[in-house]
């Protein structure tokens, strides 16, 4: 007896293994191009804190490391809900105040609230020999928590869970239209353009942060006087794109291809590229 009603249970597990997570946030590549957007324009004294926190595997290479916020999410099931923020249907608006809480409606547990504290941790970097905080993870879920707030979809409408409840095509392969945005449009970007290589994408959002986007930049840098991390602007700045250009024209069972493709990569080059100049901006705060 005790068999057979253990099977079904062990059936469900693996089934319940086999389905696709929900996802939170830019998928692999999407980070890594944030990541390595940002090493590339650290001050002196950054970069050599990150040298520092990062572990020795990484071989100083911040943008191997910069998904490892998405692997700790069973390990470390608190940090779930730190990824993304949700916003009331329809509203295309963001407040700390209304939004940035969990499921339990526990404050300050959302992207925004997470992008704040573990800026906090890391301005303690070298105040004290025995240090308060693990510097390391801090840096490593800043690093993905700002990729991740420069998502349209992770700050997005509460009923659908940010694009997730809605299943779409993208061309002929079944999904959903939170997925398009961490990855399916980045992915098509790579096969059409870039020989299936990151590299080469990171190259060309390099090469337009200090060409065509240069004279923006600085102003993609700024944060409030005397702050030094402003996850606020960048959520605002996220919402009103979910509902510009990600939510737009999209409903339940739509197919989504060249029209759709290209007219919204443009939004998800400048957001990646946003993402990268501001982790830079703010690792440069943080260490001086
Ligand atoms: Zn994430």
């Amino acid at each position: 007896m005790e068999a057979a009603a253990t099977l079904p249970l062990l059936l469900l597990l693996l089934l319940a293994a086999a389905l696709p997570a929900p996802s939170h946030g830019w998928g692999v590549d999407g980070h890594l191009m944030v990541c390595q957007i940002a090493q590339g324009r650290l001050s002196g004294a950054a970069a050599a804190a990150v040298r520092d926190l990062l572990p020795s595997y990484a071989g100083n290479n911040l943008s191997s490391l910069c998904s490892w916020a998405d692997d700790v999410k069973f390990r470390y099931p608190w940090s779930s809900p730190l990824h993304y923020i949700d916003t009331p249907d329809g509203l295309c608006n963001y407040s700390y105040d209304r939004d940035c809480k969990d499921e339990d409606g526990v404050k300050g547990r959302c992207v925004a609230g997470a992008i704040n504290n573990y800026t906090t941790q890391l301005l303690t970097y070298g105040r004290s020999s025995a240090p308060q905080y693990n510097l390391t993870q801090a840096l490593l879920f800043l690093s993905h928590f700002i990729g991740d707030i420069h998502q349209p979809l992770h700050v997005g409408f509460t009923s659908d869970r940010g694009g997730n409840t809605i299943d779409v095509h993208w061309y002929t392969r079944k999904t959903v239209l939170h997925h398009v945005w961490d990855a399916n449009i980045i992915q098509t970007a790579e096969d059409d353009f870039y020989g299936d290589g990151v590299a080469d994408y990171v190259d060309t959002l390099t090469k337009n942060i200090t060409g065509e986007w240069s004279e923006q930049v600085p102003s993609w840098e700024e944060c409030g006087k005397n702050q030094t991390a402003c996850p606020d602007i960048y959520a605002s700045e996220s919402i009103t794109a979910a509902c510009d250009w990600a939510y737009k024209g999209v409903d339940q069972d739509s197919t989504l291809e060249d029209a759709y493709f290209s007219t919204r990569l443009p939004v998800v080059n400048l957001r990646l590229a946003q993402g990268g100049v501001r982790l830079a901006a703010t690792l440069n705060r943080i260490f001086g």
